[in-house]
């Protein structure tokens, strides 16, 4: 879909075709004696959404913890601005899975932020720049509203919008998302896709997003990787999600047949 909006002849040559993307290489994790990711290789074009799927144990969330540094892991991850031949560790912003939270505490969505952002305690200085910002923060992914909110009286899916509005001060160049597993109700889950994927418009983000649902994966994602150990496969969700291999990771042998009969996919 962005294939073609940056076209640039050598960042196609180097194997990225945009003005920027994210390269993963050669990344492995091995906990103890046992290899969780060997030989991941991908590259995460600017502007695009990328889901990562894959059953449960793949090493979907290990990659997301290695991507952020939070785990030894061996290869490299490059951040590569093609205009200006700038090779570096990208900025990253990240979303959590969940959040474990004290949900009667009286913290509010703008004491996170201040917590967060303000060099002074939030209950010292409050002043009306800065409360402004951070409403301005929270109306980028629809969540203006939550402002005054109780922490622990969120949904999950206004939780995760409010994590979402954090991940993006300072603009990363590369957002790592783990959807949440549960919590989020299906509006809550449309929501925040529909959030996300503004956003990578907006700011010409590079997005990895984890990803259990797989109907949000084929009306979202630019990119799929099918995640287990290794990168089995990717492509565009048409291709991935139609493959053998995706039926067969997630032993729907049954599915297959009915597709070779005339049924659909899923
Ligand atoms: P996913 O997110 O795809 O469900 P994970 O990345 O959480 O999978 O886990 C991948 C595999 O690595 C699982 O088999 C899990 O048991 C194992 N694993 C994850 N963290 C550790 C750890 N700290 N020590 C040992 N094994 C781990
Ligand atoms: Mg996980």
């Amino acid at each position: 879909m962005t294939e073609t909006r940056f076209h640039n002849h050598d960042a196609c040559r180097q194997g990225c075709c945009g003005l920027c993307c994210t390269k993963i290489e050669d990344f492995g994790v091995t906990i103890g004696s046992t290899v969780i990711l060997k030989n991941v290789n991908l590259h995460i074009h600017c502007g695009e959404l990328t889901a990562i799927i894959g059953p449960n144990g793949a090493g979907k969330s290990t990659l997301i913890k290695a991507l952020l540094g939070e785990i030894p892991h061996t290869g490299t991850l490059k951040f590569v601005q093609y205009d200006n031949g700038l090779l570096k560790a990208p900025v990253m912003g990240y979303v959590p899975q969940s959040l474990n939270l004290d949900t009667t505490s009286p913290t509010s969505v703008l004491d996170l932020f201040l917590a967060c952002r303000s060099k002074y305690p939030a209950w010292l200085i409050r002043r009306k720049r800065e409360v402004y910002k951070v409403k301005e923060q929270l109306d980028r992914v629809n969540a203006g509203h939550l402002l005054s909110r109780r922490l622990g009286a969120l949904s999950g899916g206004e939780l995760q919008r409010v994590l979402l509005a954090l991940a993006l001060d300072p603009v990363p160049e590369i957002l790592l998302l783990d959807e949440p597993v549960s919590g989020i109700d299906q509006n809550g889950l449309e929501l925040f896709y529909e959030t996300v994927s503004e956003l990578r418009n907006a700011y010409d983000l590079s997005i990895i997003l984890v990803s259990h649902d797989l109907d949000m994966v084929r009306r979202y994602a630019d990119r799929v990787v099918l995640l287990n150990k290794t990168v089995l496969m990717a492509g565009t969700p048409e291709e991935v999600l139609n493959s053998d291999v995706f039926f067969d990771t997630f032993s729907l042998r049954w599915q297959k047949e009915k597709r070779g009969k005339g049924g659909t996919a899923l």
